[in-house]
């Protein structure tokens, strides 16, 4: 079992680096964005408050992120580990991923967090927005907001597991393949 968080700030590439980690180490990869998107897709109630938040670039409240994160969890017990893609993002979410994985006698074996420079981000997120049809990622003081709320209230995770030795800086800026060799090397170092 590896579980891995998957960090750093919106446009890092954590999404398409997830995807990469999961072919080759077999894991369930769990991005709330994704999850949230899925349920604003489907106008379900939890997508619809969703929604009010995701539109202005702030953070969904964490007892509804992390109902729903605890639910995708419970309900795929039979994997051999997870992968957490922007989750966590506040200090709270982190204490309630290590419990939910306590009960289960699990642990987080290591965040790696992609660094990339800010305008390179914004340049990003921007070039992904012309496809994503996100509207999230088309406007871009929404796009501030969001690396406003990463310095603000989602970096200290990286501080949070830093104090147990988990948390590891990664070069995000770069080829794709490149990157992935430098996360591999994390992983492989577990
Ligand atoms: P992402 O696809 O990870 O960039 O997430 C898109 C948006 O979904 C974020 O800007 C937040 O509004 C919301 N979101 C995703 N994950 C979380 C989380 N762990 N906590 C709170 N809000 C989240």
């Amino acid at each position: 079992m590896i579980n891995l968080i998957l960090f750093g700030p919106p446009g890092s590439g954590k999404g398409t680096q997830a995807v990469k980690l999961v072919e080759k180490y077999n894991l369930l990869h769990i991005s709330t964005g994704d999850l949230f998107r899925y349920e604003m897709g489907n106008n379900t109630p939890l997508g619809l408050e969703a929604k009010s938040y995701i539109e202005k670039g702030q953070l969904v409240p964490d007892s509804v992120t992390i109902g729903m994160l605890k639910n995708k969890v419970d309900t795929n017990p039979d994997v051999s580990g997870y992968i957490f893609d922007g989750f966590p993002r506040t200090i709270n979410q982190a204490e309630a991923l290590d419990s939910l994985l306590a009960e289960k006698k699990l642990v987080i074996d290591k965040l790696l967090s992609l660094k990339v420079e800010d305008d390179e981000i914004v340049k990003r997120i921007l070039h992904r927005g012309k496809t994503s049809g996100r509207a999230d990622d088309n406007d871009a003081s929404i796009i501030q907001n969001r690396i406003n709320v990463y310095k603000q209230e989602t970096s200290p995770v990286f501080d949070y597991y830093a104090k147990t030795g988990k948390s590891v800086l990664v070069e995000g800026m770069g080829d794709i393949d490149e990157i992935f060799e430098r996360l591999n090397a994390e992983v492989h170092a577990i």
